[in-house]
């Protein structure tokens, strides 16, 4: 199977990014079906929201959010 990169919108953003070639491979390989809905930094701001226990509460603006050594 060969893949093609594909620009998709991001439905936090709305900015559009790339949904690379590499990364359809990737999916694919794990399975999922679905094809992302955020862009590369949402969800990395997600993660990072989940990471920190906080995913279902808001981020207040001009809070810092320090990362704890693990
Ligand atoms: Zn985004």
């Amino acid at each position: 199977m060969s893949f093609a990169d594909k620009v998709l919108t991001c439905r936090d953003c709305g900015n559009d990014f790339v949904f690379t070639a590499g990364e359809q491979e990737f999916y694919a390989s794990k399975g999922f079906i679905n094809e992302p809905t955020r862009c590369p930094s949402c969800r990395q701001a997600r993660k990072t929201a989940m990471a920190n226990g906080n995913g279902a509460a808001p981020s207040r603006p001009g809070v810092r959010l320090d990362r704890r050594p693990a």
